[in-house]
């Protein structure tokens, strides 16, 4: 399998390459260049088996011919090692749950995916003497804690991670200033936006390349993206079996990695219905999917700030799916204010005795508009990760999961910057003077 830019305008590349490039040498994100068959006989198979080696079946095409395909079964073993549940909570609707890593969001799928398939890669990992290898990363919440701890343990590779200065919670904050010296937090005077825009302008700096080996962890690599698509193919999977029906995917949606995963599952043939986007505020794809045009705009702070995203940058991956009335058969979006996120923690905590965070409330208030068809809601965090919103909706206090708790515990460091290249540079050679 080889991958190409979504700009057309680069050289295709192994999955490998891929994953050490990040963004393709135009600019653009890699996508696959052509999609395997479907895979029939895993999609109606009367046993899932465990996810891990599920995960690897259906990863199995996408490393074909390149080095790691040898290490896949392993690196799904080791990545997937919590629980997924598929929970029932009424005959048409279900809620998968992908909040058991041990940063408490999905992203640690993909986050220890990718640090695993990192390591491997040995031009990345065991290279001597040559430039450091760095994992940049733009976080609007989640993605960084994720990133950091799937990192800890890859000792010889410095992580740095961006994130808006008093826009994520106390306890995402808490995720990626606790790690040491290999991973630098860096607190950007700014938005999201502003920190995305400042990784891209590093990863095109001569003097940034000179310097470092920069990798990107964020879901523009395809090691986050990959990971992704099994969890939508196992679940979709499963319900077909309990109900003997199609479902569709409910995504809490902001940068669109993990729609954009659903959307290549179902292109893979596994019985998905339909996908809608559920965003915040944050409304430039659902602009896009009512007129077919797109306008990103500045990013808006909501509740679900790791859905702040003005300028998603997975969407050159949602229209490489097609022209778009083709995408508009296969997905829909929709907005979810703030108030909406608020009535519906207290209304599913009603209704089904489910406590929620506001990513996953955006997801249950889009399933109500839904007037027909089988839905599965994707829970995208753990609402203890945002327990100063949700405590106060619900009315009581929220249990901590183990893995958070540990971190929690750790003392704290973050360095503070204007969103400008040369204080990221500063700031850089500044914080990890005892690693390099
Ligand atoms: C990152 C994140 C999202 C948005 O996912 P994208 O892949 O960026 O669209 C939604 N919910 C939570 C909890 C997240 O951390």
């Amino acid at each position: 399998m080889r991958y190409v830019s979504t700009r057309a305008n680069s050289p295709s590349v192994t999955a490998s390459r891929a994953i050490e490039l990040g963004l393709a040498p135009d600019g653009g994100l890699y996508i696959p260049e052509h999609w395997p068959p479907p895979l029939v006989d895993l999609a109606r198979s009367p046993d899932l088996g465990e996810y891990p080696d599920f995960a690897n079946r259906v990863l199995q095409p996408f490393f074909s011919e390149d080095p790691l395909q040898l290490d896949l079964a392993k690196i799904c073993a080791r990545a997937f090692s919590f629980p997924l549940p598929l929970k029932m909570l009424d005959p048409s609707t279900a809620l998968l749950e992908l909040f058991h890593g041990p940063t408490s969001a999905f992203k640690d799928f993909g986050a220890r995916f990718l640090a695993l398939c990192t390591q491997a890669i040995p031009s990345i990992a065991t290279s001597p003497g040559s430039r450091t290898p760095l994992v940049l990363v733009a976080t609007s919440g989640d993605t960084g804690g994720a990133v950091a701890a799937a990192f800890r343990e890859c000792t010889t590779i410095l992580v740095v991670v961006l994130y808006p200065d008093q826009r994520i919670s106390q306890r995402q904050e808490k995720q990626l200033t606790t790690w040491g010296p290999q991973v630098l937090a860096i607190a950007v005077q700014g938005s999201f936006d502003d920190c995305q825009r400042l990784v891209k302008e590093a990863m095109m700096s001569e003097a940034w390349k000179n310097k470092f080996n920069l990798l990107s962890a964020n879901s523009i690599n395809l090691a986050r993206l990959l990971p992704q698509m099994t969890y939508f193919a196992y679940a979709s999977t499963q319900y077909f079996q309990l109900r003997n029906r199609r479902a569709g995917f409910i995504v809490p949606s902001g940068n669109l990695g993990n729609a954009v995963a659903a959307l290549w599952a179902q292109r893979l043939g596994f019985p998905i219905a339909h996908v809608v986007l559920a965003h915040n505020a944050n409304r430039p794809v659902v602009d896009y999917f009512a007129s077919g045009k797109w306008q990103p705009h500045a990013s808006l702070s909501t509740l679900a700030n790791a859905m702040d995203v003005g300028n998603p940058s997975n969407f050159e991956r949602l229209s490489a799916l097609g022209q778009f009335a083709h995408i508009r058969t296969l997905a829909s979006a929709q907005t979810i204010d703030d108030q909406t996120i608020c009535k519906t923690i207290v209304r599913v905590k009603h209704d089904f005795g489910e406590v929620i965070c506001p990513h996953t409330a955006a997801a249950f208030a889009a399933r109500q508009n839904q007037s027909t068809g089988d839905w599965i809601i994707v829970a995208t965090a753990h609402p203890s990760k945002f327990e100063q919103t949700v405590e106060k909706l619900i009315g009581e206090q929220i249990a901590i999961p183990a893995g958070l708790q540990a971190i929690l515990n750790q003392s704290s460091a973050s360095i503070q910057i204007s969103p400008t290249l040369i204080e990221l540079q500063a700031a850089v050679a500044k914080g990890s003077g005892t690693f390099l």
